[in-house]
């Protein structure tokens, strides 16, 4: 029954990637959330109202997309809408 659980964790933390980095280190939203603060970048297409945009640790900025309530959007790697 341990097992099974773990198995669900790790599972549930892989969905939550929210950013891969060009350094290579990979961000859930919560670690994305823990980074310096840069701003938030208007965008309005589609559903996307906004970006957010942060420093990772290597100074680069790297941004996710949010919705107009503010929650996460997940996006391919061509910057659509999955
Ligand atoms: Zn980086």
């Amino acid at each position: 029954m341990e097992t099974l659980n773990w198995m669900g964790a790790g599972s549930d933390y892989r969905e939550q990637i929210v950013k891969i980095c060009s350094c290579g280190i990979v961000y859930s939203l919560e670690d994305f959330r823990d980074l310096k603060y840069v701003g938030n970048q208007p965008f309005g297409y589609d559903d996307i109202e906004s970006l957010e945009l942060r420093n990772c640790t290597c100074e680069s900025t790297i941004s996710i997309a949010l919705d107009k309530d503010g929650r996460y959007v997940e996006l391919n790697e061509d910057g659509d809408r999955i």
